[in-house]
């Protein structure tokens, strides 16, 4: 049977897409994971703008794309042994329409300019998903806290703050964890802002409870992955119960995501990291979880270890794509699931696919994922859960009070189903197949876009 052949509105709207994203990838040379964010967004919002002209005139894709402005500094720090190291730290404020500019700092080794650029372009949709008044940017550090000593970590966290704090403030750029910055980073964070400025404020979310920080936050990223799926499964009359599931990554999103999936009674057979993963066919149970919690958080070991201990097989250097499930969490990083990973799960029966971490899956990827009719819940839609209830956090802060985990965890079920419901709006929905992607990038786009409208020229 030959292709249907794609309409002239088809065409004019490639050529379109085509010719925006060569003026993006011209500007912005060595950058290939923006380029991909930035694509990605473009192929569903272009053909949406072609007959609203004041998007158009008003060039907001084009804004959204150049960020409102890209810091970078020195961070200089002393290691245990008296070597002094460099490091380079960033903060990227994308855009702040609808809100001050939220989002995540990372430290890993692989962090640059392109990198934290994509980040921050993805977290002003997904914020704007929430629903809350939040703008979106991106930050971290090419830093390596693998091996280091808790003091180390600790001074580099104190050179890191005494840049960044020119550039953050309660009503203008808040920051929260990512890969490598969990609670213990950010306490430090927050002592050397309150140390230079003298000002207890809600600058950072992911506090610790004791000092400002919001019940729920380390769960909520993953919890709300799993609440993202629940909704999705109810809306095709199913559910996550009896289903077996991947998931890759250990940290924080993956291993509260695990939580909540086994609350819901699937059944969690693989975890991995950087050195590969574990394939527990009895299921990674609340009592094996726990284990895992205290290796990755407290013992900051590998979880090869896990395998030892639980006698069942490690694989390195892997990804647990090839593992048959029914239901597939990447939770790990960006670009870890391509597309000879998505057929393996296409081929092994998998009907869905929620992306705990921010952009996970390739193009190519995605492609198989939606030709194969597996639906997929895009990073900007699944894990917003997360910055759902820094929002939160803030809130708080402002009141100088503090709700409690059952209040927001209602919250936060309420948002992850908003976000569900603009999903299905906004993507074409025949039946109950939705187009999560297209959903998802077209309802983030509208409400910035019309705010930047609403602004003027600026
Ligand atoms: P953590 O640092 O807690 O955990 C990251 C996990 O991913 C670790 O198991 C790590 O293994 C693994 N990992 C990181 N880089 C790689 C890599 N290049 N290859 C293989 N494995 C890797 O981070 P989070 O759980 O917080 O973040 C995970 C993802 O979720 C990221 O994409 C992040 O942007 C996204 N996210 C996080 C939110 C949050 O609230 N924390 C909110 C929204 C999105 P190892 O220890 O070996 O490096």
């Amino acid at each position: 049977m030959s292709r249907p052949q794609p309409t002239s509105t088809e065409l004019n709207s490639t050529s379109e897409i085509d010719q925006f994203l060569n003026q993006i990838a011209l500007r912005n040379p060595g950058e290939p994971e923006f380029l991909q964010a930035v694509h990605e967004v473009a192929q569903d919002v272009v053909p949406f703008i072609a007959d609203k002209p004041i998007y158009q005139e008003m060039r907001i894709l084009e804004r959204m794309a150049e960020p409102d402005r890209v810091v970078s500094f020195r961070v200089t720090w002393q290691a245990d042994n008296g070597e002094v190291h460099i490091n380079r730290g960033f903060r990227v404020q994308s855009n702040n329409a609808i809100g001050p500019y939220k989002g995540g700092l990372r430290f890993h080794p692989s962090v640059n300019q392109g990198i934290l650029k994509f980040l921050a372009f993805e977290q002003t949709f997904k914020n704007s998903l929430t629903g809350l008044p939040l703008g979106g940017g991106k930050g971290g550090a090419d830093f390596d806290p693998k091996g280091r000593s808790d003091a180390e970590i600790m001074r580099f966290c104190q050179a890191f703050m005494s840049e960044l704090v020119h550039y953050i403030g309660p009503d203008c750029d808040v920051p929260a964890g990512d890969i490598g910055v969990g609670g213990r980073e950010i306490g430090y964070l927050f002592g050397q802002y309150k140390r230079l400025t003298k000002q207890f404020q809600g600058i950072l979310t992911g506090k610790g409870p004791s000092f400002g920080g919001s019940l729920m936050r380390p769960e909520a990223t993953g919890y709300g992955v799993a609440y993202m799926v629940n909704n999705m499964l109810t809306h095709k009359k199913d559910a996550i119960e009896g289903k077996i599931c991947c998931v890759s990554g250990s940290g924080n999103v993956a291993t509260f995501c695990v939580q909540k999936i086994n609350s819901f009674g699937g059944k969690v057979v693989t975890l991995s990291d950087s050195g590969g993963f574990i394939h527990d066919p009895d299921g990674i149970d609340a009592d094996r979880l726990a284990w895992v919690m205290d290796l990755k958080n407290n013992r900051r070991g590998r979880i090869e270890e896990y395998a030892k201990e639980f006698k069942c097989e490690f694989i390195t250097g892997a990804r647990p794509w090839q593992v048959p499930c029914d239901i597939a969490f990447p939770c790990a990083t960006q670009n870890e699931l391509n597309q000879a990973d998505a057929e393996h799960l296409a081929n092994n029966g998998c009907k869905v696919v929620a992306e705990g971490a921010n952009m996970p899956t390739t193009p190519k990827a995605v492609e198989v994922l939606l030709s194969r009719g597996i639906a997929l819940a895009p990073s900007k839609a699944a894990n917003a859960g997360g910055v759902a209830v820094s929002g939160l956090e803030m809130s708080q802060n402002s009141q100088r009070y503090a709700w409690d985990s059952t209040e927001i965890d209602e919250k936060l079920q309420r948002i992850m189903a908003g976000i569900h419901e603009q999903c299905v709006t906004y993507g074409e929905p025949r039946g109950t197949e939705v187009n999560y992607a297209k959903g998802a990038n077209i309802a983030g786009f509208v409400k910035v876009a019309d705010a930047m409208v609403a602004q003027g020229i600026c």
